[in-house]
């Protein structure tokens, strides 16, 4: 009976396995999004206007202010996955 249970799980973790991989390709994305961001230094808000990701910045967990990506706190190590635009104040979702 042991032994039967045991298929039972084997399978049902065979069966989860295209939903893991699925949820995993929904999800790359926006970390491929962050990524490519993070490496060009630069967000682009709806109106066109360009912010600098590498700049004086003032993380709001720790407080700590200094010349970074503001996509991650040198400090504190919280990441972030919104920058608000210099320009118009947007808050530009990454
Ligand atoms: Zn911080
Ligand atoms: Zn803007």
């Amino acid at each position: 009976m042991a032994e039967r249970v045991d298929w039972i799980s084997v399978v049902l973790v065979i069966l989860s396995l295209p939903v893991r991989i699925v949820l995993a390709l929904l999800r790359l994305p926006a970390d491929l999004r962050r990524v490519e961001a993070a490496r060009r230094g630069v967000v682009t808000c709806s109106s066109g206007h360009v912010t600098t990701l590498m700049r004086m910045a003032r993380c709001p967990v720790c407080a700590a202010v200094k010349p970074t990506n503001v996509l991650l706190c040198p400090v504190c190590k919280t990441s972030f996955a919104a920058v608000t635009c210099s320009e118009c104040g947007e808050t530009v979702f990454i």
